[in-house]
Protein backbone atom coordinates (compact mmCIF):
# COMPACT_ATOMS: atom_id res chain seq x y z
CA UNK A 1 0.00 0.00 0.00
CA UNK A 2 1.92 3.42 -1.45
CA UNK A 3 1.89 6.93 0.46
CA UNK A 4 -0.98 7.74 -2.06
CA UNK A 5 -3.18 4.92 -0.64
CA UNK A 6 -2.99 6.02 3.29
CA UNK A 7 -6.05 7.64 3.89
CA UNK A 8 -5.71 10.69 5.89
CA UNK A 9 -2.67 13.16 6.74
CA UNK A 10 -1.55 13.54 3.24
CA UNK A 11 0.45 16.51 4.13
CA UNK A 12 2.30 14.52 6.78
CA UNK A 13 2.89 11.59 4.19
CA UNK A 14 4.26 14.48 1.98
CA UNK A 15 6.50 15.98 4.15
CA UNK A 16 7.82 12.15 5.18
CA UNK A 17 8.10 11.27 1.90
CA UNK A 18 9.77 14.09 0.53
CA UNK A 19 12.50 13.70 3.69
CA UNK A 20 12.99 10.06 2.09
CA UNK A 21 13.62 11.37 -1.78
CA UNK A 22 16.18 14.08 -0.31
CA UNK A 23 17.55 11.80 1.85
CA UNK A 24 17.25 14.25 4.87
CA UNK A 25 17.12 11.63 7.18
CA UNK A 26 16.37 12.92 10.73
CA UNK A 27 17.32 10.81 13.34
CA UNK A 28 13.99 11.33 15.59
CA UNK A 29 10.61 12.40 14.56
CA UNK A 30 7.82 13.41 16.86
CA UNK A 31 4.11 12.16 15.48
CA UNK A 32 1.90 14.59 16.84
CA UNK A 33 -1.47 13.37 16.69
CA UNK A 34 -4.21 10.60 17.44
CA UNK A 35 -3.10 7.60 18.20
CA UNK A 36 -4.31 5.38 15.35
CA UNK A 37 -3.35 7.96 12.82
CA UNK A 38 0.04 8.50 14.10
CA UNK A 39 0.11 4.42 14.20
CA UNK A 40 -0.61 3.89 10.85
CA UNK A 41 1.80 7.07 9.69
CA UNK A 42 4.67 5.29 11.57
CA UNK A 43 4.14 2.12 10.17
CA UNK A 44 3.64 3.24 6.62
CA UNK A 45 6.85 5.44 6.90
CA UNK A 46 9.27 2.59 8.36
CA UNK A 47 8.03 0.25 5.44
CA UNK A 48 9.53 3.05 2.83
CA UNK A 49 12.60 3.43 4.71
CA UNK A 50 13.09 -0.32 3.79
CA UNK A 51 11.13 -1.46 0.66
CA UNK A 52 12.93 -3.96 -1.02
CA UNK A 53 10.58 -2.83 -4.25
CA UNK A 54 9.37 0.74 -4.22
CA UNK A 55 12.24 3.51 -3.73
CA UNK A 56 11.32 6.58 -1.27
CA UNK A 57 7.61 4.42 -1.32
CA UNK A 58 6.75 1.38 -0.05
CA UNK A 59 4.60 -1.69 -2.04
CA UNK A 60 3.31 -3.61 1.42
CA UNK A 61 4.26 -7.05 -0.77
CA UNK A 62 7.92 -7.78 -0.37
CA UNK A 63 9.39 -9.60 2.75
CA UNK A 64 10.36 -6.11 3.96
CA UNK A 65 7.24 -4.36 4.35
CA UNK A 66 5.33 -7.58 5.35
CA UNK A 67 7.52 -8.69 7.97
CA UNK A 68 7.29 -4.60 9.14
CA UNK A 69 3.85 -4.72 9.02
CA UNK A 70 3.45 -7.96 10.88
CA UNK A 71 5.13 -6.70 13.65
CA UNK A 72 8.63 -9.56 13.08
CA UNK A 73 11.11 -7.49 11.47
CA UNK A 74 14.23 -7.76 12.90
CA UNK A 75 15.21 -4.32 12.68
CA UNK A 76 12.54 -2.79 13.61
CA UNK A 77 12.15 -2.46 17.46
CA UNK A 78 8.57 -0.89 18.80
CA UNK A 79 7.45 -0.45 22.55
CA UNK A 80 4.32 0.25 24.09
CA UNK A 81 3.35 1.41 27.95
CA UNK A 82 2.50 -2.21 29.14
CA UNK A 83 2.38 -1.91 32.74
CA UNK A 84 -1.42 -1.29 34.59
CA UNK A 85 -0.17 1.78 35.49
CA UNK A 86 0.66 2.64 31.45
CA UNK A 87 4.48 3.91 32.11
CA UNK A 88 7.21 3.22 29.59
CA UNK A 89 9.58 1.87 32.41
CA UNK A 90 13.63 2.41 31.86
CA UNK A 91 13.83 -0.96 31.73
CA UNK A 92 11.88 -1.30 28.22
CA UNK A 93 13.82 1.17 27.38
CA UNK A 94 17.19 -0.05 28.18
CA UNK A 95 15.96 -3.11 25.79
CA UNK A 96 14.92 -1.23 22.95
CA UNK A 97 18.25 1.04 22.98
CA UNK A 98 20.32 -2.26 23.23
CA UNK A 99 18.84 -3.55 20.13
CA UNK A 100 19.47 -0.09 18.25
CA UNK A 101 22.95 -0.90 19.02
CA UNK A 102 23.22 -3.67 17.48
CA UNK A 103 24.49 -4.85 13.84
CA UNK A 104 21.35 -4.59 11.56
CA UNK A 105 20.27 -7.90 10.75
CA UNK A 106 19.08 -6.96 6.88
CA UNK A 107 17.29 -3.18 7.13
CA UNK A 108 19.19 -0.34 5.16
CA UNK A 109 17.84 2.15 8.25
CA UNK A 110 17.10 0.08 11.31
CA UNK A 111 13.40 1.78 13.06
CA UNK A 112 12.88 2.11 16.41
CA UNK A 113 9.18 2.94 17.64
CA UNK A 114 7.71 4.48 20.96
CA UNK A 115 4.08 4.40 20.88
CA UNK A 116 2.43 6.89 23.41
CA UNK A 117 5.89 8.08 24.22
CA UNK A 118 4.37 10.73 26.43
CA UNK A 119 4.23 7.36 28.79
CA UNK A 120 7.75 8.02 29.70
CA UNK A 121 8.10 9.51 33.06
CA UNK A 122 10.88 12.21 33.96
CA UNK A 123 13.62 9.51 34.75
CA UNK A 124 12.87 7.57 31.66
CA UNK A 125 13.41 10.25 29.63
CA UNK A 126 16.27 11.46 30.81
CA UNK A 127 17.43 7.91 30.47
CA UNK A 128 16.70 8.25 26.79
CA UNK A 129 18.12 11.52 26.01
CA UNK A 130 21.55 10.14 25.90
CA UNK A 131 20.27 7.61 23.07
CA UNK A 132 18.72 10.76 21.22
CA UNK A 133 21.93 13.07 21.44
CA UNK A 134 24.33 10.54 20.50
CA UNK A 135 21.46 8.71 17.79
CA UNK A 136 23.17 5.43 16.35
CA UNK A 137 23.92 5.55 12.81
CA UNK A 138 21.36 4.48 10.08
CA UNK A 139 18.75 4.18 13.29
CA UNK A 140 15.47 6.37 13.18
CA UNK A 141 13.57 6.73 15.97
CA UNK A 142 9.83 7.48 16.41
CA UNK A 143 8.01 9.19 18.46
CA UNK A 144 4.48 8.94 18.80
CA UNK A 145 2.49 10.93 20.91
CA UNK A 146 -1.23 12.88 21.54
CA UNK A 147 0.36 14.74 24.24
CA UNK A 148 3.67 16.37 23.37
CA UNK A 149 3.60 18.80 25.92
CA UNK A 150 4.20 16.25 28.58
CA UNK A 151 7.89 15.54 27.04
CA UNK A 152 10.35 17.34 28.51
CA UNK A 153 12.00 20.27 26.45
CA UNK A 154 15.48 18.90 25.75
CA UNK A 155 13.75 15.50 24.66
CA UNK A 156 10.97 17.86 21.93
CA UNK A 157 14.41 19.50 20.81
CA UNK A 158 16.18 16.67 19.85
CA UNK A 159 12.99 15.79 17.84
CA UNK A 160 11.31 17.17 14.28
CA UNK A 161 8.34 17.66 15.62
CA UNK A 162 5.33 16.32 12.93
CA UNK A 163 1.92 17.58 14.10
CA UNK A 164 -0.76 15.78 12.96
CA UNK A 165 -4.24 17.75 11.74
CA UNK A 166 -6.59 17.18 14.49
CA UNK A 167 -8.72 14.24 13.58
CA UNK A 168 -12.63 14.22 12.91
CA UNK A 169 -14.65 13.71 16.25
CA UNK A 170 -12.42 11.59 18.20
CA UNK A 171 -15.48 9.08 20.20
CA UNK A 172 -16.30 11.14 23.24
CA UNK A 173 -15.95 8.95 26.50
CA UNK A 174 -18.82 8.73 28.56
CA UNK A 175 -17.40 11.34 31.21
CA UNK A 176 -16.51 14.16 28.30
CA UNK A 177 -20.52 13.42 27.10
CA UNK A 178 -21.86 13.91 30.93
CA UNK A 179 -19.49 17.34 30.99
CA UNK A 180 -21.25 18.46 27.69
CA UNK A 181 -24.67 17.77 29.16
CA UNK A 182 -23.40 19.64 31.54
CA UNK A 183 -22.11 22.43 29.31
CA UNK A 184 -25.75 22.41 27.54
CA UNK A 185 -28.11 22.58 31.11
CA UNK A 186 -25.67 25.78 33.00
CA UNK A 187 -24.13 27.37 30.17
CA UNK A 188 -26.63 27.34 26.94
CA UNK A 189 -29.99 26.57 28.36
CA UNK A 190 -31.90 30.30 28.45
CA UNK A 191 -32.58 30.36 32.71
CA UNK A 192 -33.61 32.82 35.09
CA UNK A 193 -30.64 31.87 37.38
CA UNK A 194 -28.04 34.48 38.03
CA UNK A 195 -24.89 33.71 36.45
CA UNK A 196 -22.80 33.21 39.38
CA UNK A 197 -25.13 30.12 40.37
CA UNK A 198 -24.99 28.41 36.58
CA UNK A 199 -21.42 28.71 37.63
CA UNK A 200 -21.00 27.46 40.18
CA UNK A 201 -23.62 24.87 39.45
CA UNK A 202 -21.15 23.83 36.78
CA UNK A 203 -18.08 24.10 38.51
CA UNK A 204 -19.71 21.82 41.31
CA UNK A 205 -20.67 19.07 39.35
CA UNK A 206 -17.41 19.28 37.18
CA UNK A 207 -14.84 18.95 40.63
CA UNK A 208 -17.30 16.87 41.52
CA UNK A 209 -16.36 14.28 38.08
CA UNK A 210 -12.61 15.23 39.36
CA UNK A 211 -12.97 14.06 42.63
CA UNK A 212 -14.23 10.66 41.49
CA UNK A 213 -11.39 10.42 38.71
CA UNK A 214 -8.83 11.42 41.19
CA UNK A 215 -9.85 8.41 43.77
CA UNK A 216 -10.02 5.59 40.74
CA UNK A 217 -6.93 6.82 39.66
CA UNK A 218 -5.46 6.42 43.45
CA UNK A 219 -6.94 3.11 44.02
CA UNK A 220 -5.62 1.91 40.33
CA UNK A 221 -2.07 2.49 41.59
CA UNK A 222 -2.59 1.19 44.96
CA UNK A 223 -3.95 -2.23 43.54
CA UNK A 224 -0.36 -2.61 41.55
CA UNK A 225 1.19 -2.31 44.62
CA UNK A 226 0.05 -5.18 46.79
CA UNK A 227 -0.08 -5.11 50.43
CA UNK A 228 1.92 -7.77 50.86
CA UNK A 229 4.49 -6.37 48.71
CA UNK A 230 4.67 -3.19 50.82
CA UNK A 231 4.54 -5.71 53.93
CA UNK A 232 8.51 -6.39 52.93
CA UNK A 233 9.98 -3.58 52.18
CA UNK A 234 11.48 -1.62 54.64
CA UNK A 235 9.66 1.78 55.57
CA UNK A 236 12.29 3.88 53.50
CA UNK A 237 11.60 2.02 50.41
CA UNK A 238 7.98 1.83 51.23
CA UNK A 239 7.89 5.43 51.16
CA UNK A 240 9.80 6.20 48.10
CA UNK A 241 7.66 3.68 46.06
CA UNK A 242 4.23 4.92 47.54
CA UNK A 243 5.65 8.42 46.70
CA UNK A 244 6.15 7.41 43.18
CA UNK A 245 2.93 5.61 43.26
CA UNK A 246 0.86 9.07 44.37
CA UNK A 247 3.14 10.89 41.65
CA UNK A 248 1.95 8.48 39.32
CA UNK A 249 -2.08 8.75 39.53
CA UNK A 250 -1.92 12.53 39.95
CA UNK A 251 -0.12 12.96 36.41
CA UNK A 252 -2.66 10.27 35.13
CA UNK A 253 -5.36 12.49 37.34
CA UNK A 254 -3.76 15.49 35.20
CA UNK A 255 -3.90 13.84 31.81
CA UNK A 256 -8.01 13.18 32.48
CA UNK A 257 -8.20 16.58 33.30
CA UNK A 258 -6.28 18.04 30.41
CA UNK A 259 -8.49 16.05 28.43
CA UNK A 260 -12.04 17.35 29.76
CA UNK A 261 -10.58 20.72 29.54
CA UNK A 262 -10.30 20.35 25.68
CA UNK A 263 -13.62 18.82 25.57
CA UNK A 264 -14.97 22.14 26.74
CA UNK A 265 -12.98 23.94 24.40
CA UNK A 266 -14.38 21.78 21.72
CA UNK A 267 -17.95 22.32 22.86
CA UNK A 268 -17.50 25.99 23.34
CA UNK A 269 -15.83 26.60 19.30
CA UNK A 270 -18.79 24.53 17.99
CA UNK A 271 -21.18 27.22 20.31
CA UNK A 272 -19.73 29.57 18.45
CA UNK A 273 -18.53 31.07 21.38
CA UNK A 274 -16.48 34.76 21.60
CA UNK A 275 -12.83 34.92 21.89
CA UNK A 276 -13.32 36.25 25.07
CA UNK A 277 -14.80 33.21 26.49
CA UNK A 278 -12.15 30.94 24.54
CA UNK A 279 -9.84 33.11 26.04
CA UNK A 280 -11.00 32.42 30.00
CA UNK A 281 -10.43 28.50 29.01
CA UNK A 282 -6.93 29.27 28.15
CA UNK A 283 -6.61 31.33 30.97
CA UNK A 284 -7.74 28.27 33.01
CA UNK A 285 -5.80 26.01 32.01
CA UNK A 286 -3.00 28.18 32.62
CA UNK A 287 -3.64 28.47 36.12
CA UNK A 288 -4.26 25.06 37.17
CA UNK A 289 -1.01 24.33 35.63
CA UNK A 290 0.41 26.61 38.29
CA UNK A 291 -1.67 24.76 40.61
CA UNK A 292 -4.19 27.47 41.22
CA UNK A 293 -7.04 26.62 43.74
CA UNK A 294 -8.77 24.09 41.11
CA UNK A 295 -12.83 24.83 42.47
CA UNK A 296 -11.94 28.58 42.85
CA UNK A 297 -10.00 28.92 39.17
CA UNK A 298 -13.28 26.99 37.38
CA UNK A 299 -16.02 28.43 39.10
CA UNK A 300 -14.16 31.87 37.75
CA UNK A 301 -13.82 30.39 34.50
CA UNK A 302 -17.37 29.89 33.93
CA UNK A 303 -18.68 32.87 35.41
CA UNK A 304 -16.67 34.69 32.96
CA UNK A 305 -17.36 32.60 30.57
CA UNK A 306 -21.36 32.92 30.92
CA UNK A 307 -20.47 36.58 31.07
CA UNK A 308 -18.23 36.59 27.99
CA UNK A 309 -20.81 34.60 25.77
CA UNK A 310 -24.18 35.38 24.48
CA UNK A 311 -24.13 33.41 21.74
CA UNK A 312 -23.80 30.33 23.57
CA UNK A 313 -27.42 31.05 24.22
CA UNK A 314 -28.32 32.23 21.16
CA UNK A 315 -26.38 29.00 19.34
CA UNK A 316 -28.67 26.84 21.53
CA UNK A 317 -31.83 28.18 20.54
CA UNK A 318 -31.43 28.89 16.81
ZN1 LIG B 1 7.95 -3.31 -0.03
Amino acid sequence: MPWRDLPSQPLVCDLLQRALKNGRLHHAWLLCGEEAETEAVALAFTQALNCEKAPDDFCGKCASCTDIAAGRHPDVGALRAVSKSRQIRITQLRELERSVYLKAARAAVKVAILHTADRMNEAAQNAFLKTLEEPPPKTVFLLLTEEPQQLLETVLSRCLRVPFRPGADRPKNAREAQLEAWLDEFLARPSEIPAPFRAFGIASRFLGMLKTIKEEKQAEFAAEFDEAARESLEPAQRKAVEEQMDAQAQAEYLRERTRLLKGVLRWLHRRGAPPAALFQMEQLARALARNANEPLALEVAFLSILEAGGNLHRANTA
